[in-house]
């Protein structure tokens, strides 16, 4: 008899399953039976294994772990986790790409989400981040439209470097990270061998309520590695689930995955002297301005023991905050404060937090958010309301500096000028070395080739502005008009769209 286990098979409800390969019907040849109560069980909950997939960042694979401070913050934030030297929070990390499915290949050319969450004595931290300092858009009201172009086209469900081209043509602010995605750092080879950023600036605030501005940069411990385009495609064929496999098996093989968490510190005064807004997410923070401050080590150390459980219902959000971190006014952020939350109570339900990975683990919550679908536990004989006289948990007063903030209340668009060249350029001309460069231009080109004339001219001219010379090189490979692209780099960006519109 296979299942060798004492255990024996139940319904979901305890009772004993008597036969788990046989349905029951009338008569030897004859139909089924409803009465059939097992098969019932077993079919109904097939029919409903599935959740909601992730809009973006829907594959992804991820650990638990342990942070470890190595550098009292505490004359900067008030933050309890980051307070003493030796400290240890335990987390977990979730890593992803961003375009595909679910099942989707790890080594496309996308970023890759890095999201932690650091169960902290003062509740969930969570820093969502990606493998890439900055972002394609810095205004949250781009974003549907953008991730609409990294995924299946609704005419006719594929993928198309068209769209793609179109947008990032129509959305120069995206150089930056268009040359950042399309140098050899587009593909890590593993999710191991690639840094981390929180991206956006955040607020830190310490005891004394003075307050300062901060990045996040989580650098690996195990060196960078990327793939190649040619041995990223032959990966995706190989194996789809090349880098989910690589932290499962290091982790189960005892290769603890490392990385330094640094951090990036500027005054208020600091930040006011940049010559680009500090809080446009398309920007970093040049090192010679904010050098990196290594704070503390990230270990991932465990793996999940079911992945549906841990992984798939692992929730993040960037408004999980702790006291002593709070939001920059980074409009990206601020959009990313409301939907995080609001895709998980979609994905998820209200009650996503009762969820063990999603749960406070150093210390418990006390809620008066309290009932709708899936309450996995409840205070008992506690009131819901706020102000109480029966026992019941009251807000915990904690001051956070006073931010200035003035001005009508409007839409400002920030037009593209020649500062959001200026780091693309920096990275391509004095960064990459000449092969890097030169694996740059070929996989663009190798994209480009996907998208129309005019889409492919718009992007060329993209490029000029960041490096003519690039732009020229570029233009051979796809065979475009380089004198045309000359032309039409002269024109305004409202000139440029209409000589370049359908
Ligand atoms: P630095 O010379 O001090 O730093 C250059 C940075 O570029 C290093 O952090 C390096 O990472 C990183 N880098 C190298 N190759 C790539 C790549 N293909 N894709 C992304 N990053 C890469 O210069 P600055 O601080 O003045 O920045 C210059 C440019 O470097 C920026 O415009 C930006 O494009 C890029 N950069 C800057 C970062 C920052 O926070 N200042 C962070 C990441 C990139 P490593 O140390 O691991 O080799």
């Amino acid at each position: 008899m296979p299942g060798s286990s004492k255990k024996y098979l139940t319904t979901v409800f305890g009772a004993p399953i008597v036969e788990d390969n046989v349905s029951m019907t009338a008569g030897k040849g004859g139909p089924i039976l409803l009465q059939d109560v097992a098969l019932l069980e077993k079919l109904a909950h097939f029919g409903r294994e599935r959740i909601p997939e992730r809009v973006v960042h829907a594959k992804g694979a991820g650990a638990f772990g342990v942070f470890k401070a190595t550098e009292d913050m505490s004359a900067f934030t008030r933050a309890d986790f980051l307070g003493k030297a030796g400290k240890e929070t335990e987390l977990f990390i979730r890593f992803s790409t961003v375009g595909g499915e679910r099942g989707f290949a790890d080594a496309d050319r996308d970023p890759r989400g890095f999201a932690i969450k650091f169960y902290t004595a003062e509740g969930n931290y969570d820093l969502v981040g990606n493998n890439t300092p900055i972002f394609f858009i810095r205004d949250p009201m781009k974003f549907p439209d953008f991730i609409h172009t990294q995924k299946r086209r609704p005419d006719n469900n594929l993928r198309d470097a068209n769209i793609k081209w179109d947008f990032w043509s129509l959305t120069p602010e995206s150089i930056h990270q268009v040359a950042i995605l399309f140098s050899d750092r587009g593909v890590p080879a593993n999710f191991r061998s690639m840094h981390g950023f929180g991206s956006h600036a955040y607020l830190w605030h310490n005891k004394k309520n003075e307050y300062f501005w901060v990045k996040y940069h989580i650098v690996t411990n195990q060196g960078i590695k990327c793939l190649t385009r040619q041995e990223a495609q032959k990966m995706a064929g190989d194996d789809p689930d090349h880098a989910t496999r690589d932290l499962y098996t290091a982790i189960a093989d005892g290769q603890y995955p490392s990385w330094d968490l640094n951090v990036q510190i500027l005054t208020q005064a600091e930040v006011e002297k940049f010559a680009f807004d500090p809080f446009d997410v398309t920007k970093v923070w040049p090192h010679a301005d904010a050098p990196l401050r290594k704070i503390g080590t990230i270990t991932l150390n465990r793996n999940p023991g079911d992945y549906f459980r841990d992984v798939e219902q692992a929730a993040f959000n960037p408004s999980s905050f702790v006291p002593g971190i709070g939001p920059s006014p980074d409009k990206l952020l601020q959009g990313r404060l409301f939907s995080y939350h609001d895709t998980h109570l979609h994905r998820l339900g209200p009650n996503y937090h009762q969820i063990p990975v999603n749960q406070p683990r150093g210390t418990k919550a006390h809620t008066n958010e309290r009932d709708s679908y899936m309450v996995l536990s409840s205070p008992e004989g506690v009131p819901n309301y706020w102000p109480n006289s029966l026992g019941g948990p009251g807000p915990k007063p904690i001051a956070y500096p006073e931010i200035p903030v003035t001005g009508a209340a409007a839409r400002y668009p920030v037009e593209v000028t020649s500062l959001d060249y200026e780091q693309a350029a920096a990275l391509y001309n004095r960064v990459l070395t000449a092969p890097e460069r030169e694996r740059l231009l070929d996989n663009v080109a190798d994209s480009l080739a996907g998208a129309i004339d005019r889409v492919r001219l718009r992007s060329l001219v993209m490029f000029y502005k960041m490096e003519p010379g690039a732009a020229k090189l570029l233009a051979e490979a796809v065979k475009s008009d380089y004198g045309q692209v000359e032309k039409l780099a002269a024109l305004s960006f409202a000139d440029l769209v209409k000589a370049t519109a359908a």
